[in-house]
């Protein structure tokens, strides 16, 4: 059991270490932390509440439709949106993510 404690603890911080560097998607985190790509948000979610705390913050550059550039705005904000409600066109720009101070 503490182990995978260990294990949540180590993946948020490559995850943190990675958004410094600059921004990535949740598919680009899933292969450079070696996790699964569905569990990127919940993990974000995690590591935005941490990050508070240090001074640093979550930036979220949302997710958009390549085929007639409607921006996600909030909703669905640290998920890959399906479809846009725009055009109806499944060819979506995911969204990107960073940590920056505060
Ligand atoms: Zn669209």
């Amino acid at each position: 059991m503490s182990g995978d404690v260990e294990r949540t603890r180590t993946v948020r911080e490559a995850i943190r270490d990675e958004l410094l560097r600059g921004p990535a998607t949740a598919r680009e985190l899933s292969e450079r932390v070696s996790i699964r790509e569905k569990d990127v948000a919940g993990h974000l979610e995690h590591l935005e509440k941490s990050l508070r705390a240090r001074g640093e913050r979550l930036v979220v550059e949302p997710a958009s439709c390549i085929a007639c550039g409607y921006a996600f705005a909030r909703r669905s904000r640290l998920t890959r949106p399906g479809s846009c409600p725009k055009c109806g066109s499944t060819r979506i720009d995911p969204p990107a993510f960073r940590v920056e101070n505060a």
